[in-house]
């Protein structure tokens, strides 16, 4: 049984876990240390259960609490090795693990699987967890424009937590500075819901079963919004599963990510 925990996303503070056979990944850790177990003890995640914090980049609502977490439960540090050059000032006696493009790494029942992303960090990622018991959860934010190894990471997964950051024409007419809404809006910034129901529509099979729109803007975008957008794409592609939307203050509930046999998903075994 695997089980998505989305303890909170946005742009002050995103982190993510999944858990299967009693060993959690976190992705992320973009709150303090403090607020991410209040949080994971609101959601009913024991945070000892913990064995790896992937960081899909170094920014600080990705990676603030990464460092006083990590010595805490005294797991390893995933990153690429462009970020973990950002961090490791503040990593201390952190133990660091590699990931990128072209490691694979196991971490309990979980095979940890990773791609650049379009974004202004030092060696961004997207981020997909393979369960034993065939569950997978793909995590991808902050990303400027959905690249081809992003689509290739993300597909056949069973869950996704994917951008929806803005509404094109609320980020527009937004009071930010016409510097900030390009740098939002470029191939550095965040995925719009257009953008988001787009790359869903072609991500979509029938083993897809759970879907949360993630990092949503306060100041460009409603949850409605975000909503109305993907859930129609998703509808024309025939999505039959659960469309969830992350908070900024508050943990979802629990999340489960259902198995779906390799077969009936048409790869190989
Ligand atoms: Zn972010
Ligand atoms: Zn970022």
């Amino acid at each position: 049984m695997t089980t998505l925990y989305v303890l909170g996303s946005g742009s002050r503070g995103n982190c993510v876990a999944v858990e299967s056979d009693g060993v959690a990944v976190l992705v992320d850790a973009g709150f303090s240390a403090r607020e991410i177990e209040r949080r994971a003890e609101t959601a009913g995640l024991p945070l000892e259960r913990v064995a790896a914090i992937v960081l899909t980049h170094e920014h600080g609502d990705h990676a603030r609490g990464a460092a006083r977490l990590a010595r805490r439960l005294r797991a390893p540090v995933l990153t690429a090795p462009g970020t973990w050059t950002r961090l490791e000032g503040d990593m201390k006696d952190a133990e660091h693990r590699p990931i990128g493009f072209c490691a694979r790494t196991e971490v309990g029942p979980f095979r940890v699987t990773a791609c650049p992303t379009s974004h202004d960090a030092a060696e961004p990622l997207a981020v997909a967890l393979h369960a034993a018991d065939g569950a997978s959860v793909g995590v991808a934010y902050d990303l400027g424009r959905p690249t081809a190894a992003v689509r290739y990471l993300l597909r056949h997964l069973t869950a996704l937590v994917l951008e929806a950051n803005h509404d094109e024409v609320q980020l527009r007419t937004s009071g930010y500075p016409p510097v900030v809404r390009r740098r939002i809006a470029g191939s550095g910034g965040h995925l719009s819901n257009r953008a988001a129901a787009e790359l869903l529509g072609e991500l979509h099979h029938p083993g897809l079963g759970v879907v949360v729109l993630a990092h949503l803007s306060r100041q460009c975008n409603t949850e409605a919004e975000a909503r109305a957008t993907v859930a129609s794409a998703l509808r024309r592609a025939g999505f039959a599963g659960a469309l969830h939307v992350a908070e900024q203050d508050v943990p979802l509930p629990p999340i489960p990510v259902e198995a779906v046999p390799r077969v009936q998903l048409g790869l190989a075994l």
